[in-house]
């Protein structure tokens, strides 16, 4: 498989180089020249076979002979070795949760199969690779989880002073090994500016750079594993189904669109979002107009500029019309959030976190224009210890602490404070 840029003014590049680089030389992202198709016969026996095989026929031909099958089955396994629970909380509506891994939140499968995949590929070179990662929270901790122990591997992670939760900052400094936390004198946007600085620093060429967010394509794909895992449980049922995703830059909704394009029987895409709506208005008015960020309390999902959007246009051809067939789009504010929150709660005493309760919300009225008899899944993108606030003071009750979590806590924090670029440069030159 090779891929292209959507800019259209890079050479296409094999899977190793597209990881490697992250974006194209263009600063496009990239895109498989072809979607590859699963046969029949895979989903007849889809519930015969174990998660690990599953991911396998689903990967494999995005990475070609890039990684040969032992490495890349157990990659897969590594990536893949906790659950992934549907629970249902009302008939046919149920929560997929996608928060079971180390650091309680979604981004663990894409980050620790790219971390693998990456460390795979640089095995045999001299030439070690720093990931820089700039962080609002949740990503840095999944990143910095993903890539403990890899070797040839560094990760450098920039955070902003003050302004991630407790939680959220014992998970990027605790670590140590080949992980570093800057603690940056700034907010997230000055972390993410060092980020860009560093990657066109030519002074610091000598240095092999690359980014960990979900524009790498080893850090997209792996996320459509949760929908043929769902699927897989799901598929007795017989139903019409309807996957209902809370979405932020848009990659984990895309990786499923693009499963659902190599032969995955899913009816339907919700796009959920909080006010950063730039892809629910899209839908509704045909007119790409992105607007700046406005925070929330769903705060992984403020993202007012989605860059993964460019990548579901490409699979729908950018035809409207098409893409309107397969997904819907709905948004919420922060008070109907809470609603959300509530109802889920009164239901069944299930405690979501405020992503996935505007998931539930955009199910829950998709549902209500159907005659068709559907089965809805919506995605629980992260345990709601990590939104224990709203939470609990929304819900008026205790949110219990995975005991996983408790040894991070008590970590002592290890990090390097920093003021400006300057800094950055000199601690990555050292
Ligand atoms: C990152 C994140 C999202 C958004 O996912 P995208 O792939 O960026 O759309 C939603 N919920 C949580 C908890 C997240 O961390």
């Amino acid at each position: 498989m090779k891929y292209y840029s959507l800019n259209y003014n890079s050479k296409s590049a094999l899977f190793s180089d597209a990881v490697k680089r992250g974006l194209a030389p263009d600063r496009g992202l990239y895109f498989p020249e072809t979607v590859p198709q699963l046969q029949n016969k895979f989903f007849q026996t889809i519930e015969k076979m174990n998660t690990a095989e599953m991911a396998y026929s689903v990967i494999k031909p995005f990475i070609g002979n890039q990684i040969l099958k032992a490495p890349l089955m157990e990659i897969i396994s590594e990536t893949l070795d906790f659950e992934f629970p549907l629970v249902e909380i009302k008939e046919n509506i149920a929560a997929l949760e996608l928060f079971q891994g180390p650091t309680l939140a979604f981004k663990d499968v894409g980050a620790r199969f790219m971390a693998r995949s990456l460390g795979h590929i640089n095995r045999n070179s001299d030439q070690k690779i720093t990931v820089l990662v700039a962080t609002s929270g949740d990503t840095g901790g999944a990143v910095a989880n993903g890539f403990l122990g890899v070797e040839g591997v560094d990760v450098v992670i920039l955070y902003p002073k003050g302004k991630v939760s407790e939680i959220q900052e014992k998970q990027l400094t605790t670590l140590g090994q080949n992980i570093s936390a800057l603690e940056v004198d700034g907010v997230f946007d000055d972390c993410q500016e060092m980020v860009k600085t560093a990657f066109l620093d030519n002074s610091l060429s000598d240095i092999s750079l690359t980014s960990a967010n979900s524009i790498n394509i080893a850090r997209w794909l792996p996320q459509m594993f949760y929908y043929f895992i769902a699927y897989r449980a799901l598929k007795e049922k017989n139903k019409k189904l309807v996957f209902s995703v809370p979405s932020g830059n848009f990659g984990n909704i895309c990786a499923g669109i693009m499963g659902q394009q190599m032969g995955l029987p899913i009816d339907h895409f919700i796009a959920c979002t909080n006010v950063n709506d730039a892809v629910p208005r899209f839908l509704k008015t045909g007119t790409y107009d992105p607007k700046p960020t406005v925070p929330t309390i769903s705060n992984a999902m403020d993202v007012g500029n989605p860059s993964n959007f460019i990548r579901i246009q490409k699979i729908f051809n950018n035809d409207v019309v098409r893409m309107k067939k397969v997904i819907s789009g709905y948004r919420y504010t922060d008070n109907e959030t809470k609603k959300g929150l509530k109802e889920i709660y009164d239901l069944k005493g299930y405690i979501a976190d405020p992503h996935g309760a505007v998931g539930y919300l955009g199910l829950k009225e998709f549902l209500s224009k159907q005659k068709d008899d559907f089965y809805g899944v919506f995605l629980e993108t992260a345990h709601p210890v990590k939104f224990m606030d709203t939470v609990e003071k929304t819900l008026k009750t205790k949110v219990t602490v995975p005991e996983r979590l408790k040894d991070t806590l008590v970590k002592e924090k290890n990090s390097t404070p920093i003021k400006d670029y300057n800094q950055l440069r000199s601690y990555l030159l050292d």
